[in-house]
């Protein structure tokens, strides 16, 4: 196959008939194609052809009227068996299909961590993180929409993301609430069938500690529940099986997988197109109307800075042409920081890799698709308020996994994926592996800090510098030391002591002067044992004209420059509360809808009726002046 390295024209119409709901999976360019070398790629789920096609499909006709074509990028390839079982998630992470990004060395957190450094996935895949990720299906709080357009993202509020939260959902759980969940959406969500032993005594310490036990997408947010999840018949949901399977055999969707976009081209200050780098060669696509960025709020920044965009000293240090000095690029990086708390609980209680049951389970899922195998393994979760909260929000989430650590191997795989140093592994981990445990994740959702994307290079291979700089205001230490006083209180409680709840005692090193779970003990575990939820956000982030940190408008266009749009994760003003691939998904959802001319009538909710919530557009007019 002789491939041309270079696209011949360009004419691109808006998308009018833009492949429904799309726009979340990936790096997204719009094209029509002229293009001898791209496409086309339509068979079934058309991802098989990972490649420009043959000389012979040259498209040398133009395309008029209200026809669109699309072409997706992406770096990744197919999804497979392995990472569509939802047990398998953890064991995606520093695998060919995550990016295996790590953070710079922290100062105030991940102590514990080698050279203080935070593992950082993201799907490089189809699908993106969600292909990868813990499927766990969060919406947030109300509050966190009327606060994106507080800060400037006009027309972005709770009303109008709720119709899109409910289009999205093709919920099949029978606990959720009524009024509030879609069932007519892509993607499907599942409720937990096959709780472990140990994750229903938490469940049931949380009751009898006085939490509510109910849906935290509902009416209120400040509840426990076995966590419902982006699984379809016992397999992952991903966007790839929920949105970009079924719209892959439009004939005027192409996708290149295996392609890695490299630079925007711009003609002035207009983006044009796309050159990106497939099977180790160079090209470049065209686009007359739009150019879309979804490459995740690590990717985007580093993509929009190598392209010219982005702040002046970040350009000028690595000899970037200016296309539009844009000082919020790679800045307001917010992410939800979390540490382990361990207990030990007695034989058969949680999921030990090393059991005959194990090969059952495997087994009983090979046959059905049930059993431990269809759970992500993350299957408790909660919200709860500390006293440091700022408002009436929830700032502290709990997720429990009841997967005991292993053997010395498989907890020593554990600590490679979270990267957690020799020594911490050795006295810590090691001494309590062989047996029965449950971890518990306490996690900070409205941190306070604001952290970095900067250019390592002005090599696109090369991953750029991620700064969390979690810690800078000491109110989140607080607050995550009160989140973790708070489980231990339920891990106190008789439903956790019918399990044999026992806290590891072994010595944390960096905190063995401190009495076990005492405050300065909690402290020091939180800054030594410091992860990340993979919820980076907000590295693009909207906002209006006049803000000069705002990256994108309203409209998701990119401010200063025509006919390039951002529509992933870094959009977000401000992280939401709780996971964040639910909101992403809403945000794609609306933005799929805003380019076709129309929008979902604001909502509140409950609903009375679904199908009146998802058929009652708006039409919508995107603003085009820069
Ligand atoms: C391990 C993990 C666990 C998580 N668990 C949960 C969870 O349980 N629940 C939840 O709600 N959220 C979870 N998240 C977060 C959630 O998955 C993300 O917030 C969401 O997927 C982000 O979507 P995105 O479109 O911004 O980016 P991504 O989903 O990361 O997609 C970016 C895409 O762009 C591609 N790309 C990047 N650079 C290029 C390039 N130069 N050229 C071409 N393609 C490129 C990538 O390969 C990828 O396919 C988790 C994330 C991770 C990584």
């Amino acid at each position: 196959m002789k491939v041309r390295p270079r696209a011949i024209s360009l004419l691109v119409h808006w998308f009018i008939s833009i492949p429904e709901n799309m726009l979340q999976i990936t790096l997204v360019t719009t094209v029509t194609l002229d293009s001898c070398c791209l496409g086309p790629i339509a068979s079934p789920y058309s991802l098989d052809v990972d490649r420009p096609s043959n000389n012979n499909n040259t498209y040398d006709y133009v395309i008029v009227g209200k026809s669109v074509r699309v072409l997706v990028i992406e770096a990744g390839g197919k999804e497979n068996n392995f990472n569509n079982i939802p047990l398998f998630a953890l064991l995606q992470q520093r695998t060919p299909i995550d990016w295996g990004y790590f953070s710079t060395p922290q100062t105030r957190s991940a102590q514990g961590l080698k050279n203080h450094q935070i593992s950082t996935s993201r799907g490089k895949v189809v699908g993106g993180s969600s292909s990868i990720n813990f499927m766990l299906y969060v919406r947030g709080n109300q509050l966190d929409y009327d606060r994106w357009q507080e800060l400037g993202a006009a027309g972005w509020n709770s009303s109008a993301m709720n119709p899109y939260f409910v289009k999205m959902e093709d919920s099949r759980d029978s606990k959720r609430e009524p009024g509030y969940h879609g069932t007519k959406g892509p993607m499907t969500i599942s409720e937990l069938n096959d709780p472990f032993e140990a994750d229903t005594a938490i469940l049931e310490g949380a009751r009898e500690y006085g939490f509510n036990i109910g849906d935290y997408n509902g009416a209120d947010q400040m509840r426990f529940q076995y966590g419902s999840h982006y699984i379809r018949d016992g397999r992952r949901c991903s966007t790839g099986r929920g949105y970009l399977g079924p719209a892959s055999s439009r004939r005027n969707l192409d996708i290149l997988l295996h392609s890695r976009a490299d630079k925007i081209i711009f003609n002035g200050k207009r983006a044009i197109g796309v050159a990106f780098t497939s099977n180790k060669k160079d090209y470049q696509v065209f686009a007359r109307n739009a150019v879309i960025i979804s490459t995740g709020a690590i990717a985007t920044p580093q993509l929009l800075m190598l392209s010219g965009i982005g702040p002046k000293d970040q350009l000028e240090k690595f000899n970037i042409p200016i296309v539009h000095e844009s000082p919020g690029v790679g800045n307001n990086l917010q992410d939800h920081l979390f540490t382990l708390l361990l207990f030990r609980t007695n034989y058969g209680t949680s999921f030990a890799v090393e059991r005959v049951d194990t090969v059952k389970s495997l087994v009983e899922y090979e046959t059905s698709h049930t059993g431990p195998f269809a759970s992500s393994g993350l299957n408790v979760n909660g919200f709860w308020r500390s006293k440091y909260a700022d408002d009436s929000r929830p700032d502290i989430q709990f997720q429990a996994q009841s997967i005991s650590l292993g053997n010395a191997l498989s907890s020593y795989y554990l600590s490679y994926l979270f990267n957690i140093n020799r020594e911490t592994y050795v006295k810590y981990v090691l001494p309590n592996t062989n047996k029965d445990a449950t971890i518990i994740l306490v996690t900070l959702v409205r941190p306070r800090n604001t952290g970095t994307i900067k250019l390592a290079s002005s090599d696109i291979k090369d991953s750029p510098l991620i700064d969390f700089n979690f810690f800078t205001d000491p109110r989140d230490l607080d607050a995550t030391v009160e989140g973790c006083k708070l489980f231990l209180n339920i891990s106190k409680t008789e439903a956790m002591k019918s399990v044999g709840a026992e806290r590891f005692d072994s010595p944390l090193p960096g905190c063995e002067q401190y009495p076990l779970d005492s405050d300065d003990y909690l402290r020091c575990l939180m800054q030594t044992l410091t992860f990340t939820l993979w919820h980076s956000i907000g590295t693009a982030k909207m906002g209006s004209r006049g803000d000069p940190m705002a990256v994108v408008s309203p409209d998701l266009l990119v401010h200063g420059v025509e006919n390039l749009m951002v529509i992933d994760t870094s959009v977000m003003p401000e992280i939401t509360t709780g996971n964040t691939a639910t909101p992403t998904i809403a945000i794609a959802e609306r933005a799929a809808d805003m380019i076709k001319g129309r929008v979902l009538r604001p909502q509140s909710l409950p609903f009375t009726d679904e199908d009146d919530i998802i058929s009652d557009y708006v039409p919508y007019r995107i603003d085009h002046s820069i």
